[in-house]
């Protein structure tokens, strides 16, 4: 018998699998094997056996060693699948599908047998405290379990995530969610599509629920844990140990342990972010896709998958059930999956008005008095939305705003820039405070006193002068979240937390500061996008978005649709509580149809009108793109790689837009090619190929090749 190994290296020059002796090693697709090759050791994965191979007896080694854990055959074909279809690697695919390091953790226990012998008075005690763990009495413990008066045996010992208990509240379905229910438990993939609070993660925990019943395991992604605790809590609280959690955070113990829980089926059910659609769940019955519109399910390294895409795959090639939700799908989403409608949030049975809270005591109302109300509440219980024109305006906050968060006592307050403002330039010469290794503009954050470059890292100290002409006049654009908060802070009394980057640089920072802004009974909640994902305060009335355009100014066919989230996911933030609640929208492109429709909470008109867009333009999902990008020092070299890759992409019914400039980054000079094709998998291919080609040229020996199936 032979082994097909894969050598688990990142090189794209070494082209697999290999042949090995698998003679006396209980080899199987999917070993984890370490292997000699060449004069190195690497590890590899057993990607098939053989009877039969084309090597010499002389040439054929045997692997030095087999890891007791395994792939699972199924996810090997994932594996292959993957790298095909984002031009990568069998080995880099592989790489994402293999166990995390670790093994498990072990430990004695011993029980008593019942059997009558002679004791000492020590031993009569030690008798009497099991059954139970023998820690440091296992020297004892031995001497009776050779006269057969004890068993002892080795126990695992699983080392468990830290996670926020909640209580598991089970509903009677309304309507709506008993025909969704029906519609995914009878197979094929489906697009849940309902605002906030419309009962969607019910629907997932019944359908579930549904598979433990007939013996199927289930996989659940969400966007990213910490922003997401509610979806995990309420998992486990209604299926407990079953639930098995995977993300970066656990330590590499409790990573393993959830992973090997999974493995044995001891666990049914992986819940974690975009890598947990790798979960190794035996006879899959479900794949969950928790806020389908997320970016995060895309991997921005090689191999650059996409989790929604893969999931589709793999549950198509496991026959399990899809069920992606959201309240913003995604266009294509709705253009290619059978959609539900859960249409309003469930719990709607107010009063059809709110009323503002009073101001709460001791706050500065600066010249303005915080008025009440009323606002008629929507029959689908979302809060009204305002946009607020700022062409002409002068400051960050709409004398509107302003009066609006000095009247509430809990607000979420969205600017998707962090730092204190977005550039710096001189008043004297007009120079502008750039990255040296990228061109771009360095951002100001003044309480680390530096100026800092967003995209590589780089700080510098907050200029004094102007070094081209020595002017004492630098003049500071724009306003991110650090100086919101500063002027907020002028004007408000109330706790002010701040969610970005900047203030969440540890692993818990994130959960504590949601946690401290969830118990607080007044405050305001400021940050970029982080804080319009998935939790859900009920006492939050007032939802504010400042600069609501900024995500409209990218150069960037999806920016319609983030831009559309962005807000339509705000505003489900606010007023989910009995007093219901508004949302108020800054913005100098008051017409924009995304900020329109996302304002009515009309996600249908905002659909239709984005697909005919997309069509008219072949964007996705009418066409499919491919973007490789060229990276080097120098220019040129770059430039005629990614020329050299386009010359030789000769495809039907396959635009190829480029080569054209991108900005430099890191020091490296970027060159980009985009393929808009209506057959994709030739053009993956042919991309694939070419790409490899221009890897291997002599004079491209300096260039980076990138390519991005399906980028977001
Ligand atoms: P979504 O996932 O769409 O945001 P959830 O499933 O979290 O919605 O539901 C919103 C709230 O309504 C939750 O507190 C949930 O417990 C509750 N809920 C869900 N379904 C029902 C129902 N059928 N009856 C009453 N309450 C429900
Ligand atoms: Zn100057
Ligand atoms: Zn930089």
């Amino acid at each position: 018998m032979f082994a097909r190994v894969e050598p688990l290296t990142t090189t794209r020059r070494l082209s697999g699998p290999f042949d090995y002796k698998a003679d006396g090693l209980a080899l199987v697709k999917g070993s984890i094997v370490r292997i000699p090759f060449g004069h190195q050791q690497l590890d590899g994965v057993v990607v098939d056996t053989t009877e039969a191979t084309d090597v010499p007896e002389e040439k054929l080694q045997a692997p030095t060693s087999v890891r007791d854990d395994t792939v699972p055959e199924d996810l090997v074909d994932l594996a292959n699948w993957i790298a095909e279809e984002y031009c990568s690697t069998p080995a880099r695919a592989l790489a994402i599908v293999t166990p995390p390091p670790g093994k498990a953790k072990t430990h004695f226990y011993a029980e008593p047998t019942g059997e009558p012998g002679k004791l000492t008075d020590k031993q009569r005690e030690l008798l009497q405290r099991l059954p139970g763990p023998a820690g440091k009495d296992l020297q004892a413990l031995r001497r009776l379990e050779a006269r057969g008066l004890v068993k002892i045996s080795e126990r695992s010992e699983r080392r468990t995530p830290r996670t926020n208990a909640v209580e598991d509240r089970v509903h009677d379905l309304t309507p709506p969610q008993i025909d969704a229910l029906a519609a995914i438990d009878a197979g094929g993939s489906h697009l849940l599509h309902g605002v906030t609070g419309s009962g969607k993660t019910e629907v997932y925990l019944r359908a579930a629920q549904a598979c433990l019943a007939r013996g199927e395991g289930v996989i659940v992604l969400v966007p990213e844990i910490a922003l997401t605790p509610q979806t995990v809590a309420r998992f486990q609280a209604r299926f407990g140990d079953t639930v098995a959690l995977l993300h970066s955070a656990l330590s590499e113990g409790e990573r393993y342990d959830e992973w090997r829980r999974l493995r044995t089926s001891e666990a049914r059910i992986a819940v974690g972010p975009r890598s947990a659609v790798f979960a190794p769940v035996e006879n899959l019955g479900l794949i969950v896709l928790d806020e389908e519109h997320d970016a995060s399910y895309k991997q921005d390294g090689d191999p650059r998958y996409d989790a929604r895409h893969v999931a589709a795959y793999r549950a198509y090639q496991s026959g399990a059930r899809l069920v992606a939700g959201s309240a913003t799908p995604r266009p294509e989403t709705v253009h290619t999956m059978h959609r539900l409608r859960l249409p309003a949030r469930v719990e709607t049975k107010k009063p059809l008005v709110f009323q503002d809270d009073p101001a709460p005591p001791g706050v500065h109302v600066g010249g303005v008095t915080p008025r009440t109300t009323l606002t008629p509440r929507r029959a689908d219980g979302l809060p009204p939305v305002r946009i607020l024109d700022m062409r002409e305006s002068q400051h960050s906050l709409h004398p509107e705003t302003r009066r609006a968060i000095l009247g509430t006592r809990k607000s979420i307050v969205l600017l998707n820039r962090r730092g204190w403002s977005n550039f710096l330039s001189c008043k004297t010469c007009g120079k502008a405070w750039e990255c040296p290794r990228c061109d771009v503009a360095l951002v100001l954050h003044r309480a680390q006193h530096e100026i800092a470059c967003h995209h590589c890292g780089h700080k510098e100290r907050v200029p004094k002068r102007c070094d081209a002409c020595g002017s004492l006049a630098v003049a500071r654009h724009g306003a991110g979240t650090e100086r919101v908060e500063h002027e907020l802070r002028g004007i408000l009394d109330v706790p002010i937390f701040r969610l970005d980057a900047d203030t969440t640089q540890t692993k818990d920072a994130v959960p504590e500061l949601l946690a401290r802004f969830h118990q607080a009974p007044t405050g305001l909640l400021l940050g970029t996008q982080m804080v319009a994902k998935g939790h859900d305060f009920p006492d939050v009335t007032l939802g504010v978005v400042l600069d609501a355009d900024s995500t409209l100014r990218f150069p960037d066919f999806r920016a319609e649709e983030r831009t559309f989230a962005l807000i339509a996911q705000l505003a489900g933030r606010a007023g989910r509580g009995p007093k219901g609640g508004r949302v108020l929208v800054q913005t100098r492109s008051p017409d924009a149809p995304a900020i329109v429709s996302a304002a009515n909470h009309d996600s249908d008109g905002f659909l239709k009108e984005e697909l005919a867009r997309r069509k008219a333009h072949e964007y996705p999902p009418f066409a499919d793109l491919i973007r490789v990008i060229t990276s080097a020092t120098d220019p040129e070299p770059a430039r005629a790689a990614a020329a050299a890759i386009a010359e030789q992409i000769k495809v039907p019914e396959t635009q190829l837009l480029g080569p054209a400039p991108l900005f430099r980054l890191r020091d490296r000079e970027r060159f980009q090619l985009v393929l808009k094709t209506h057959e994709r998998s030739a053009a993956i291919h042919a991309t694939g190929r070419a790409v490899e080609d221009a890897a291997r040229t002599k004079a491209f020996k300096e260039v980076n090749f990138s390519v991005d199936v399906d980028p977001v």
